[in-house]
């Protein structure tokens, strides 16, 4: 991504509608919504401004999808970064993005600046494994966070399965002093995700969500819209117009066959 941020323009139609479970953390994010469609009335009623929410949770559950859709909800654009985009060996460049990342906020706002895997960026210091060079970009967010009284219309959001590995300053208030935790979806859960999903797909009427949902245990979001996608692909080789429940089957069986051989499931 270079040292330039990409500010996607808001995107309507993307709403907390396109979440599926998620139910607490779609709660707790309400108020950033408020917050950003009108940040004076916040401000006129001496509330604290939302600044810094943390998403964690395991991979694929849906905190990029949930940033997108407070976005989308507020009407504001966000601009997505990962971890990894800080992380750089030539010294003071590391830093210089995460002041051009809030520089670029401050122009696009009200918005959200989103960073995924933030445990690449806001890792522990002191660590042996920590180079000072890391350590001084950390340091420059921090600074760039205090430095935003929070009426300016910027909300940081954060996601990261390792939220041990965080260092414990970007908790502190005025930073990601909000957390919100995105588990992997209970089956209830996944028979919403796939309901969302099923929705854009021409499913056969002989499917039955509620037993996909019940043989997926364990699967994240991107996991159960990867496996209707499967599906899908399953139909188009068949030259069928429909997805049938035979289809997502076989998908499934595909997906566990390519986990086994990954080492991911042992038998
Ligand atoms: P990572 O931690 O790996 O970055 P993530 O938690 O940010 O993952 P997303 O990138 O939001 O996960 O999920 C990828 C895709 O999976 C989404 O764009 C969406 O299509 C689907 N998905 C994931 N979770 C959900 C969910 N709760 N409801 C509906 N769709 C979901």
């Amino acid at each position: 991504r270079g040292g330039t941020f990409v500010v996607a323009p808001p995107a309507r139609h993307l709403t907390m509608s396109d979440v599926g479970g998620a139910r607490e953390a779609r709660a707790d994010l309400a108020d950033v919504v408020a917050f950003l469609r009108s940040p004076e009335k916040f401000e006129a009623m001496g509330a604290r401004c939302p600044k810094g929410v943390l998403l964690v949770g395991p991979p694929g559950t849906g905190k990029t999808l949930l940033a997108r859709a407070v976005a989308g909800e507020a009407g504001v654009p966000v601009i997505i970064a990962g971890g990894s985009d800080f992380t750089e060996m030539y010294v003071g460049v590391g830093a210089s993005r995460v002041r051009a990342l809030a520089r670029r906020a401050r122009e696009s706002a009200p918005c959200i600046i989103f960073i995924d895997e933030f445990e690449a960026l806001g890792g522990r210091r002191g660590r042996p494994n920590r180079s000072g060079e890391e350590e001084n970009t950390l340091n420059a967010l921090l600074v760039e966070m205090d430095g935003m009284a929070g009426n300016e219309g910027v909300v940081w959001m954060a996601a990261t399965n390792r939220d041990d590995m965080l260092d414990p300053a970007v908790r502190r208030p005025g930073r990601f002093d909000r957390v919100v935790e995105v588990p992997l979806p209970t089956l209830a859960d996944r028979l919403e995700i796939l309901r969302i999903h099923a929705a854009r797909a021409p499913l056969s009427p002989n499917v039955d969500l509620d037993v996909i949902a019940r043989l997926t245990p364990g699967y994240s979001g991107a996991e159960l819209a990867n496996l209707l996608n499967e599906a899908a692909l399953v139909a188009v080789h068949a030259g069928a117009s429909m997805i049938t429940g035979a289809d997502i089957e076989q998908a499934r069986d595909k997906i566990l066959l390519g986990r086994i051989r990954a080492g991911v499931v042992i038998t």
